[in-house]
């Protein structure tokens, strides 16, 4: 899969303040934010390089306060990796084309994945099917 690679600047000068510290430095958005998606079948890019992610299929109310989906839309969408910052053992996952930082994903999702991919809100961009 071919990188998609750009400066710290570029990153900066493309995405808001709150897009960059999260996919950039792995800042995570206050709860119960409203990104406004809307409830219809759609699909969830990276705000930073327009990969497919998440499908509205598997997207689900965890009452976390972060959009939370079962599964990916396809499995090389996002690259998962251990993170043991802040105290904790969780597994980050971030854009396979462009490492963008999304979220974590949490084994305590519904059938039939069994997984809960826990994503900032600002990471994604909705667009309708
Ligand atoms: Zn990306």
């Amino acid at each position: 899969m071919k990188k998609i690679i750009k400066s710290e600047e570029e990153w900066q000068e493309k995405l808001s303040e709150l897009a960059f510290q999260v996919t950039r430095r792995s800042a995570t958005e206050k709860p119960f934010m409203d990104h406004g998606f809307p409830n219809l079948p759609g699909k969830f890019k990276c705000v930073c390089c327009d990969a497919e992610l998440f499908d509205s299929e598997t997207k689900f109310n965890s009452n976390s306060g972060w959009p939370s989906f079962y599964d990916t839309s396809n499995e090389n969408a996002v690259t998962q990796k251990h993170d043991n910052s802040h105290f904790m053992n969780r597994t980050e996952v971030s854009c396979s084309h462009c490492d963008a930082h999304l979220g974590h994903v949490f084994p305590d999702g519904p059938a039939p994945t069994g997984l809960r991919y826990c994503i900032n809100g600002v990471a994604l961009n909705y667009t309708k099917k």
